[in-house]
């Protein structure tokens, strides 16, 4: 089967339409604040994943480990789904390390249509935000608040954002 290259054909809808499904009914009464997990965490489309380790962030699908996933290394389903019916995110897409120290690292696990962290570059009056595409297979550090994009195109932006806080 041919996975969508994100540039091609990404009409800037899916993410919405995912958010919106996974929110609560509405109701007349105020919600109980949510249960927030302390320490180092990945804010995914409303839903907060505690870091503990290592997690493999990827589009949600059934039977993993098949061959195809196997024969790339990943022998279990990734930790931390998202379901992607266009299927721009890779099913193993990127993987978060909190190390011994306590500092949180990406890695780009090779993903079709890539990894990208928001930078800013100041200047003298103004600054602008950009999304610093990363290399496959290399750790880049996050700190708190960072935001990251799974896939992400140089004229279309980012697909699907993520966040991480401490
Ligand atoms: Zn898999």
């Amino acid at each position: 089967m041919q996975r969508n290259a994100y540039g091609a054909v990404f009409a800037g809808t899916n993410s919405m339409a995912t958010k919106a499904a996974s929110l609560p009914a509405a109701s007349s009464k105020p919600m109980a604040p949510p249960n927030v997990p302390l320490g180092p965490r990945i804010l995914v489309e409303g839903w907060q994943y505690r870091l503990v380790g290592s997690a493999v962030i990827g589009r949600a699908h059934v039977g993993c480990p098949l061959e195809d996933c196997r024969k790339k290394g990943f022998w279990g389903a990734p930790e931390i789904p998202i379901v992607d019916s266009y299927r721009y995110i890779g099913k193993h897409h990127a993987r978060l390390l909190l190390d011994s120290k306590g500092t949180c690292w990406i890695e780009d696990l090779n993903s079709l249509n890539g990894t990208a962290i928001l930078r800013a570059s100041r200047g003298r009056r103004t600054h602008s935000f950009y999304f610093q595409r990363l290399s496959p297979g290399v750790g880049y550090m996050l700190v708190n608040g960072d935001l990251v994009a799974l896939a992400s195109s140089s004229n279309r932006g980012p697909y699907l954002t993520i966040s991480y806080h401490t």
